[in-house]
């Protein structure tokens, strides 16, 4: 595995956030398991981790509420 972001090949297993974009709203997960690159903090999210996520966000209920700043770049 390679990280997309910088190339680097040593991953470690960790928990991270993120925001994922469903078109209409944002929403925030919290403690995903993930690979991260040791270099620069990239996480890689495996598939069914992925396929969990989106039932999670679809249907599950959210444990808070958090508002976000938005940046564009176009
Ligand atoms: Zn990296």
């Amino acid at each position: 595995m390679k990280c997309t972001v910088c190339g680097h090949t040593g991953f470690s297993n960790k928990f991270i956030n993120k925001i994922f974009d469903l078109g209409d709203r944002h929403v925030m997960v919290q403690q995903i398991p993930a690979q991260a690159c040791e270099r620069c903090g990239e996480g890689v999210i495996a598939s069914d981790t992925v396929e969990k996520i989106r039932w999670l966000v679809h249907g599950g209920n959210p444990s808070g509420m958090m508002s976000v700043e938005v940046f564009s770049f176009g």
